[in-house]
């Protein structure tokens, strides 16, 4: 079966790990700040704060964004649960905003449109998730426009970004946004196995972030609360001033992780070149394919298409005939608001139309940077003996 996705370990990824096994340190150790250091070095941000999982890295966004019961979450149906939970960990509300059917990403009008009505009615939301879906980044100009007229703060949530840009500018740079978060799962862009990390400009949220990755717990004398210190306190203590977690990043997945990040350039090449021949082979087709926007380099970490009416089949017997062809196909995303679990809190079909109807037609095509130019000839000619008129 050709996967929808892949991870790639090299020699160097296994020398990596392995050096660190054979350190002083597993975990808490030299490599996670390297780690941090290198991807915010190579994305343009300030501040890093390297976790065991993007959903972490999520939760402590909203959690730096001092999100709390009471408060509203807004994100995209189009996107994994973890967009939207992130903000039911805190107690706050979800709301969705619905997709534009071209890019597929939160649609600015659609948010401004919601906006006004929530102004009205005095629910405005306290944070705005933005996925970058696929790896195609959302219009962050737009939607920062409206995160300064009526208050909000954003998170991008780039789980498929990493290596993406809009004008040159790499997805990660933060000028447009609170917090960007990437995902390390093995099926993203580069993997530590699992893992996430929080990039952010204001030095507060990514000493707040890095406070709760680890039980809030501090051991910088600046951070601490004078009042409770006394004088017989020496160099072992330590100060729990929140609530935290326990949501650090290994020393070994660190390794790796920065191993995995001297590829990037190359992953993206390679994914551009599999898109593109994509774009080529599968335009005659009664299929949407993803858009491609001027300026906006996708990290593709995605190849999703849409079926057209056109097409004369639907989406669940494609799915199994490719599947049976030993195509690994797959779907992205059910629309959040339809799992059972939103549902349960008032949500129901027909809300956001745009998601809907994409979810109904989307298939999710093999793209990693593996995949073998003969092995994309048989996913090709695959759709072509079915799709072709
Ligand atoms: C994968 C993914 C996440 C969660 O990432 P984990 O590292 O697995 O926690 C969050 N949001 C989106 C859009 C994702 O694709």
């Amino acid at each position: 079966m050709i996967p929808y996705g892949r991870q790639e370990i090299t020699e160097a990824d296994l020398a990596a790990v392995q050096a660190v096994l054979q350190s002083d340190w597993l975990t808490q150790g030299p490599a996670v700040p390297a780690f941090e250091a290198a991807v915010a070095r190579r994305v343009g941000a300030a501040h890093a704060v390297a976790v065991n999982s993007a959903t972490s890295a999520l939760h402590l966004a909203c959690l730096a964004l001092d999100l709390g019961p009471g408060d509203w979450l807004w994100t995209s149906p189009i996107t994994f649960v973890a967009s939207a939970n992130c903000a039911r960990y805190c107690g706050a509300e979800v709301d969705f905003v619905d997709i534009d059917p071209h890019t597929r990403n939160l649609c600015p009008q659609a948010l401004a449109e919601k906006l006004r009505v929530a102004e009205a009615q005095g629910r405005l939301p306290k944070i705005v998730v933005a996925v970058h879906f696929g790896g195609l980044a959302c219009d962050m100009p737009a939607l920062q426009a409206l995160a300064r007229r009526y208050g909000f703060r954003l998170i991008e949530d780039a789980s498929h970004a990493i290596g993406a840009s809009v004008g040159g500018i790499p997805v990660g740079a933060g000028q447009a946004s609170d917090i960007t978060v990437f995902s390390f799962h093995p099926v993203k862009i580069i993997t530590t196995g699992e893992g996430g990390m929080a990039l952010t400009n204001h030095p507060e949220l990514a000493r707040r972030m890095a406070c709760l990755r680890s039980h809030g717990i501090t051991r910088e004398a600046a951070e601490m609360e004078a009042a409770v210190r006394t004088d017989g306190d020496g160099p072992w203590y330590y100060q729990q001033v929140e609530l935290g977690f326990n949501y650090r990043m290994t020393d070994l997945q660190a390794a790796l992780g920065l191993s995995q990040l001297d590829r990037l350039d190359d992953y993206i090449a390679r994914r551009e070149q599999l898109a593109t021949a994509y774009d080529q082979a599968l335009a005659a087709l009664p299929l949407a394919l993803p858009a491609r926007r001027p300026g906006y380099q996708s990290a593709w970490h995605l190849y999703p298409v849409a079926l057209s009416d056109a097409a004369g089949c639907d989406r669940l017997n494609l799915f199994n005939a490719l599947r049976e062809a030993g195509i690994g196909v797959n779907v992205h995303y059910i629309p959040v608001h339809l799992q059972p679990y939103y549902r349960r809190l008032g949500f129901a079909p027909g809300q956001y139309p745009q998601a809907e109807n994409y979810y109904s037609r989307a298939l999710t095509l093999p793209l990693y940077p593996t995949l073998g130019g003969d092995e994309q000839a048989q996913v090709i000619a695959a759709l072509q003996a079915r799709l072709a008129a």
